[in-house]
């Protein structure tokens, strides 16, 4: 959720928002584990921001009821729903890969010999 490598921690692991660079440059951990690895992100991404729609529009309908302006409160679901995922992009890359660490350890060449054997063992 900080936008650093899930395995050891460093923290320049993203060029620019959207760009994440292929391998982890302390510990060499290649964050596309497997083909089609982003499919997770994007899931995540996905979950999330339908969570924080939702939270949107039930704070938006109790903050205004009962008069319920139509156009206030479609337009910030508009922007939420639009600006969530870009902002959410980058956590959604580092917290799949922690996900998938977890649930596929890191094999012993697949990261620099000191990295990964806390989580695998
Ligand atoms: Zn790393």
């Amino acid at each position: 959720m900080t936008r650093r490598c899930p395995l050891c921690g460093q923290r320049r692991i993203f060029r620019r928002w959207f760009n994440m660079l292929e391998r982890c440059p302390r510990c060499n951990l290649r964050f596309e584990r497997v083909e089609g690895h982003s499919a997770g992100a994007l899931g995540i991404n996905t979950a999330v921001s339908l969570i924080a729609l939702f939270v949107v529009g039930v704070v938006g309908f109790i903050a205004t009821y009962p008069e319920l302006p139509l156009l206030p409160l479609v337009a910030s679901n508009i922007a939420v729903a639009v600006l969530f995922p870009i902002f959410f992009y980058p956590f959604s890359k580092t917290l799949w890969t922690a996900i998938d660490l977890r649930m596929r350890p890191p094999e012993v060449d697949e990261v620099r010999p000191g990295y990964g054997e806390w989580i695998a063992g």
